[in-house]
């Protein structure tokens, strides 16, 4: 067999892969499907693929490589710990340094008393963990009944049979037998979608309160937790109404259920502080993170979990654990990547400097005739499409049509910008600096234009009735 490299033509790459690798979330219809884009190598916030092009990354990579790529300091930590100690696990009362270095440092950062952490390999492993560890709180508490975990439509929270039922994906509901039992949805906090004549402030008091209708519903002695992302991220960059959270925390607290806060892409400076919780007043009893825990050098995922519940967990032996829970490389690189994040202060930057430069830039696209909305937190946003025939208007074409056609001018333009039906979204490196930010926008824009034309040309700008 030939060796496979860098340097093979790139059609060859692509065929070979449409022969052998089974892709996540992308159509595998084999060799029908168009080649993959193979990227080569990155650095900072730009990618190149194997034609040489050079692409700048407004997703970093898939909301996680928030220190930007190349960062030879990680290289260098992961080649150590390999050599002094490339793995062992913490099981049966074994520890290492790593796991325990990197479990106090975030200890630290967290907020409130979120002071222990348990880790996983990835975020969905991380809600796994978490949706046992909740029903298991509650059967140590003699309340093994309380064991349904609500969650949002269109959440997302991994793509294991647990989490992504505790997701609300429809498309992903729709296949392999999720949900598992026990979990309930309500409906998710976006205004723009589905809010209809509402202020976006009563319409956030409405979707939270069906919280608290389903706790009712339900009965409170059958219900553990609540779970969502401070915002929705993968589900299209749904920031919620300001009314929203402060509601979703009165009623946790009033029927005393846990708060688990999915900080998965929140975390970690995503939203201009540490954790989206503290930039929405969330107390949550659990944290999920992930992605930019490690800013995707290595997989790792963790639940960060609060004195109470971890306390009434250690009453037991708590039968749950992955092989590679606390991994010595993966909590190294992470640890150092967070040493990184606080010396060169890159929240500081996206709070500061990132932020409100390209809030500025994003928000100066609600003048194109495409874009309905824009919306932004730190540096997370997202637009809404819309066929510019009057607010919030919708395209008379199937969901995704408009998204995928910008998506693709977007690929064309050398500029990573994903779609989640017809919202574009971005989740930038969260170092990249302002000049960065001017040609993602820039390429975006031109994007943009080229999809409209091209939309109006094929007839696509016309509004559902
Ligand atoms: C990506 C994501 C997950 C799943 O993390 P994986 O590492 O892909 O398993 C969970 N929750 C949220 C909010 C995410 O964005």
């Amino acid at each position: 067999m030939t060796k496979i490299t860098n340097h093979l033509p790139t059609a060859e790459l692509q065929a070979i892969d449409a022969a052998h690798h089974m892709h996540p979330f992308s159509q595998n219809d084999g060799f029908q499907r168009k080649g993959a884009r193979i990227i080569t190598r990155a650095d900072g916030v730009m990618l190149t693929d194997s034609d040489g092009e050079s692409i700048i990354d407004g997703m970093a990579g898939l909301w996680c490589v928030n220190i930007g790529y190349g960062r030879k300091e990680l290289a260098d930590v992961a080649a150590r710990q390999m050599q002094e100690l490339p793995y062992y696990n913490t099981f049966f009362q074994t520890s290492h340094v790593p796991a325990i270095a990197l479990a106090a440092r975030i200890a630290e950062l967290a907020p409130g008393d979120l002071n222990h952490v348990f880790f996983a390999g990835s975020g969905s492993e991380a809600n796994d963990t978490n949706i046992r560890m909740v029903r298991h709180y509650w059967a140590l508490k003699g309340k093994p009944e309380k064991s349904v975990i609500i969650s949002r439509k269109n959440g997302y929270h991994g793509s294991s049979m647990g989490s992504g039922s505790l997701g609300g994906m429809a498309p992903m509901h729709a296949q392999g037998g999720m949900p598992i039992p026990d979990i309930a949805h309500i409906d998710q906090p976006y205004w723009y979608g589905e809010g209809g004549d509402m202020t976006p402030e009563d319409f956030g008091l409405a979707r939270a309160r069906q919280l608290e209708a389903k706790i009712l519903e339900i009965g409170v002695d059958r219900v553990a937790a609540f779970i969502g992302e401070p915002v929705q991220g993968a589900g299209g960059v749904i920031i919620p109404p300001s009314t929203y959270w402060p509601e979703i925390q009165r009623i946790c607290d009033h029927y005393g259920i846990l708060l688990i806060a999915d900080e998965v892409i929140t975390g970690f400076g995503r939203t201009g502080q540490w954790f989206g919780s503290q930039t929405y007043g969330i107390r949550p009893h659990i944290m999920t993170i992930a992605k930019g825990l490690s800013s995707g050098y290595a997989p790792i995922g963790a639940s960060v979990v609060c004195d109470e519940v971890a306390a009434t967990i250690a009453q037991d032996e708590f039968n749950h654990g992955y092989t590679y829970s606390g991994h010595p490389v993966a909590a190294a690189v992470a640890l150092e990547n967070l040493r990184i994040m606080e010396e060169e202060g890159v929240v500081d930057h996206v709070r500061d400097v990132a932020g409100p430069h390209l809030a500025k830039r994003w928000h100066a696209l609600a003048d194109h005739p495409l874009v309905g909305e824009t919306s932004l937190i730190g540096m997370m946003g997202s637009l809404a499409l819309t066929p510019g025939t009057g607010a919030r208007g919708r395209f008379a074409a199937a969901p995704g049509t408009a998204g995928f056609i910008v998506r693709e001018r977007c690929f064309a333009n050398n500029v990573i910008v994903r779609h989640v039906y017809d919202r574009m979204v971005v989740s930038p490196p969260l170092v990249m600096t302002p000049d960065q930010i001017d040609m993602m926008i820039d390429r975006l824009t031109t994007a943009l234009d080229e999809a409209h034309a091209q939309m109006r040309a094929d007839g696509l700008l016309v509004a559902a009735s």
